[in-house]
């Protein structure tokens, strides 16, 4: 792939980074030389009620146990608002953008202060305890933030469901942990359509009976019904109780959020995160990955239904006293230039969003980009998903004018924060490379029998050892976590994806290992494939699976999606096929390309290549899990045009 195409650090940046090229070599070799040395330092970047003296405690073999900072004691909520208050009180801490252009409000760290303690008296009032779970089904308004950061202070542990999920994945989650204790609005309000939050909690908790109460934000005024007893409105709760809350002590591995992975690949798992580790994580790659400076806006698209959200909207930014947006919409509502407009509006200086977002943007042209200044914009950031060469490259010259370094950060719900990225001023790019991996993280690659390749390679990626960011165990299972991260390969975290590392030491993911493909022998990654497709000037989008295949083993199915304005044809199935041979070399030419005006994707945007094997492969009744699906249409409408009728 794009290997050859380089774009050196740029010495503006360098010159004011935290880190710049000699620095990360440094302090990454400290890292891996003497880890304790390292956190035991890097620790004491956020506030300690009682100071650490054990630094790390963990084992990848046998029960398998991580704990960080254990005997030290902290508060979350308290590093992230009150530690403020007396430096920037009077600094704006939540910047939120509504729906509607309209609406837009600051919040400072005073006023969030303010709003913490009464939720969580509110909760307190209304019996949630240290270590409780509460339920929050919010849309992307700051009470999503106050929740969170409430319940950090109790002691009490969240669990977000994002708020496209229907009432039956609301239920489930809502008894996979067990809570009592919900919070939603009346309706959420997305690209100018209302969704039906609190009717939706209603379904989910008629089914969930360990409720005892579903605390109401009134955000639309939208009409709900209303169950005596049992449903209070946020904003009576808030008016009858102090504005007074001492934060808890909580010890460091004390648990602090739930949250369910996507489900791309398979039952979403309950990834448990506690508390001091993940605070150090989040807020120290908060800072140097983004090359975060005091008084800069800090803008990441994700919704905080995502580990994207915890960490990168609200934790980490919090933590470091940035000013963090949050956005309640869409990128294209009311138009297609949304995201800049609200660049341009609250003068952004870092943009965090996913590949699947700019591959739609893409789509439309560069028109609705430069109709927009973004000169505030100094950094951009990617995640979720590999970024296609081609789309990192309409990035960075069209919506960043060439001036912008891209960070390409690749993580998992499961580590808590960024493991492998550049950092601005120290590590060029690659595009389509996450490149480097973050101090303290050793990234090694393995082939299929655990065996740890050297230097220049491909294989699955594991990381030999701990950061203190990582995932304590799966809520209720720890059997299933030891299970899926550390049994395939011995001694290892083992993340799912596959990844190649070539001679200057940079790492590419090439998907889910579960998606390689093997044609004739020949192993493939599907984001090889797929961005050779997306970089043919016609191509939006597409999703490479492998189906059975006579002589070959395993076939290449190609579903492929047109930019605006294009229409199938038998002659671009033709050119498509030869681009491909041509890009890559003949083992990767498609032999099968089904016309997708949409694929199936999660709820965060991630295609869903289990599904699209299935139907490949005509095991149409056997899709699996498909409760994530953004929109299950899109599924019945590839299952009626699949290409391999037999
Ligand atoms: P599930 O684990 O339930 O199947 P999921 O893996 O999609 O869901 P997340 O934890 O949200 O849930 O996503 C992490 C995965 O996303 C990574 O394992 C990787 O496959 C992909 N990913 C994230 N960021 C990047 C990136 N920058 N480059 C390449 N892949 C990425
Ligand atoms: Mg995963």
């Amino acid at each position: 792939m794009s290997d050859n195409s380089f774009f050196p650090v740029k010495p503006e940046i360098a010159k004011t980074a935290y880190v710049d090229e000699a620095a990360y070599a440094r302090l990454y070799e400290q890292s891996i030389n003497d880890p304790e040395a390292f956190w035991g330092e890097q620790g004491k970047r956020i506030d300690w009620i009682k100071p650490y003296s054990k630094v790390k405690d963990v084992s990848y073999t046998g029960d398998v146990h991580i704990k960080w900072f254990y005997d030290g004691t902290l508060n979350v909520s308290a590093n992230c608002v009150d530690r403020h208050l007396a430096t920037r009180g009077d600094q704006t801490a939540i910047i939120f953008e509504g729906d509607d252009p309209g609406v837009s409000k600051h919040i400072t760290y005073k006023e969030l202060h303010e709003q913490v303690c009464r939720l969580a008296n509110v909760l307190k009032k209304n019996g949630v305890k240290k270590g409780d779970r509460v339920t929050i089904y919010l849309p992307m308004i700051p009470e999503a933030a106050y929740a969170m950061l409430a319940c950090a202070r109790v002691g009490a542990i969240h669990s977000i469901v994002f708020g496209g999920f229907s009432p039956d994945s609301l239920k489930d989650r809502i008894v996979d942990c067990d809570s009592h204790f919900v919070i939603t609005s009346d309706e959420g309000l997305r690209g100018g359509r209302k969704v039906p939050l609190k009717a939706n909690a209603d379904k989910a908790v008629a089914a969930a009976p360990g409720v005892q109460h579903v605390l109401v934000v009134k955000h639309t005024g939208g009409n709900v019904a209303w169950t005596e007893g049992r449903d209070l409105w946020y904003h009576e709760e808030i008016a009858s109780v102090s504005a007074d809350c001492p934060p808890e002590e909580m010890s460091a591995e004390d648990p602090l959020f739930i949250l369910y992975t996507s489900g791309s690949t398979g039952k979403p798992k309950g990834v448990l995160h506690t508390t001091g580790g993940y605070l150090v994580y989040a807020s120290m790659t908060h800072q140097y990955v983004f090359d975060y400076k005091d008084g800069e806006v800090y803008w990441c698209t994700a919704d905080v239904g995502w580990v994207t959200g915890h960490s990168y909207i609200v934790y980490g930014p919090l933590a470091n006293g940035a000013t963090t947006l949050m956005f309640e919409g869409v990128p294209t509502y009311p138009d297609i230039s949304r995201f800049w407009q609200v660049v341009d509006k609250h003068k952004v200086n870092i943009f965090y969003t996913a590949p699947t977002a700019i591959r739609s943007l893409m789509r439309e042209g560069e028109g609705p980009v430069k109709k927009t200044s973004r000169s505030s914009l100094r950094i951009l950031g990617s995640v979720g998903e590999p970024i296609n060469p081609e789309a990192w490259l309409w990035y960075y010259n069209v919506v960043g004018d060439g001036r912008c370094p891209i960070v390409d950060t690749w993580w998992q719900t499961e580590t808590g924060g960024i493991l492998i990225t550049p950092l601005p001023g120290a590590i060029g790019q690659k595009p389509g490379s996450a490149t480097k991996p973050f101090f303290g993280v050793k990234p090694v690659v393995v082939d299929n029998d655990g065996k740890e390749l050297e230097g220049e390679t491909e294989g699955n990626l594991c990381i030999s050892d701990s950061w203190p960011g990582q995932m304590r165990t799966v809520f209720g299972d720890h059997e299933r976590f030891v299970q899926t991260y550390f049994s395939t390969f011995a001694g290892y975290y083992f993340t799912g994806d596959g990844c190649r590392r070539d001679a200057d030491g940079y790492y590419w993911i090439t998907g889910r290992v579960d998606d390689v493909i093997n044609v004739s022998g020949h192993r493939m990654g599907t984001a090889e494939v797929e961005s050779a497709l997306v970089a043919h000037p016609k191509v939006a989008e597409a999703a490479v699976v492998g189906y059975p295949h006579d002589l070959k083993g395993q076939g290449i199915y190609a579903y492929v999606t047109l930019n605006a304005g294009e229409s199938p044809t038998e002659e671009l199935r033709k050119e498509l096929v030869a681009w491909v041979r041509k890009e890559i070399g003949p083992i990767a030419s498609p032999d099968l390309i089904q016309w997708s005006p949409g694929l199936p994707k999660t709820r965060s945007g991630k295609i869903m290549r289990r599904i699209l094997r299935k139907i490949a492969a005509n095991e149409h009744d056997s899709l699996g899990d498909t409760s994530t699906l953004a929109d299950p249409t899109v599924v019945t409408d590839l299952i009626e045009n699949r290409m391999n009728n037999a």
